[in-house]
């Protein structure tokens, strides 16, 4: 059976693409929705684009299929995480960590606690992590994702979970050959793993693709390129939970919620090291896109609810 990824698109790509109409692919009509926030994107290096304060003009229905409550959050670390390079280090990992220990119930994660009638908590269980080297190379297919995830599962590694959502982060010399850096900087989708529905998603190390794939090139946690995947883990996190068999909150066209503000950041401000931030989870500093939330008078991105 087919399956549609839902991906987070690269900087430039939805720069580029928000200005043009075009036959699309599935990943092409979530481009051109990245456009709907109005205005160019952030161009790189400069302040984050703060994005539209107006209610979305593309909103949300849902489609009837189910949400993730409360996910649980697993990570499989691929490639080599050890390296001298500055970004794909044991600290840079660390970062990830603790992002997912502080985001269930942040002000910010709360927004989910809008989308009438879900059920959704706003907190988030993070389930811990594997390590796996390079058992399929240094340049994966989407087959490939799948194929970790589940060996991963089957190998007892981490919990076969129906309540999970299970992420393959990659170093940064790793590529994923379905369009990583050049198509998308994550993404989504779900499939049969151990003979049940499982949730799952990839997300590269932006270092790979600095300006496709971050919006700064100094992150505030002085990690540009895990800085940068933070924001993308953020998208597919929130859409996995809305979305998580691409059936529930979508747009007509197909877009989630992540898509919808996607590379808009809101108000930010300086942290000590000159990166961009706009929010504090635990005792750091993140530069994370903004979510979709319900109001009474519209959908709205924004930081939170
Ligand atoms: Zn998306």
């Amino acid at each position: 059976m087919h399956l549609r990824l839902h991906r987070t698109l690269v900087l430039t790509v939805a720069a580029t693409l928000g200005m043009m109409a075009f036959a699309e692919a599935p990943e092409v009509i979530h481009h051109r929705l990245n456009g709907n926030e109005g205005g160019p994107h952030a161009s790189f290096g400069a302040a984050p684009t703060a994005g539209s304060t107006s209610a979305l003009t593309s909103p949300l229905k849902n489609y009837g299929g189910q949400v993730m409550t409360t996910p649980t959050v697993y990570v499989i670390w691929y490639g080599n995480w050890a390296q001298g390079n500055g970004t794909d280090t044991a600290s840079g990992q660390q970062i990830v960590t603790d992002f997912f220990n502080t985001i269930g119930g942040s002000p910010y994660f709360n927004i989910q606690q809008t989308y009438p009638g879900s059920g959704i908590t706003g907190n988030v269980n993070y389930g811990g992590a594997t390590t796996v080297a390079y058992p399929y190379g240094a340049s994966l297919s989407d087959a490939n994702i799948q194929s970790i995830v589940s060996d991963a599962i089957t190998g007892g590694h981490l919990p076969n979970d129906a309540t999970g959502l299970y992420f393959v982060l990659t170093s940064s010399d790793v590529n994923e050959a379905s369009g990583f850096c050049s198509q998308y900087c994550g993404w989504h989708t779900h499939g049969t793993i151990a003979g049940s529905n499982h949730r799952y998603g990839f997300i590269g190390n932006a270092a790979r693709c600095i300006t496709s794939c971050a919006a700064q090139s100094v992150g505030p946690n002085g990690n540009a390129g895990v800085d940068g995947m933070v924001s993308v883990l953020a998208h597919e996190l929130e859409e996995a939970t809305t979305d998580p068999d691409i059936a529930t909150w979508k747009t007509r066209r197909g877009a989630e919620n992540g898509d919808s503000c996607a590379w808009t950041f809101g108000t930010t401000y300086l942290t000590a090291n000159g990166a961009y931030a706009n929010m504090k989870l635990g005792t750091r500093d993140f530069l994370i896109q903004r979510n979709v939330t319900f109001r009474s008078t519209g959908q709205y991105c924004a930081l939170v609810k």
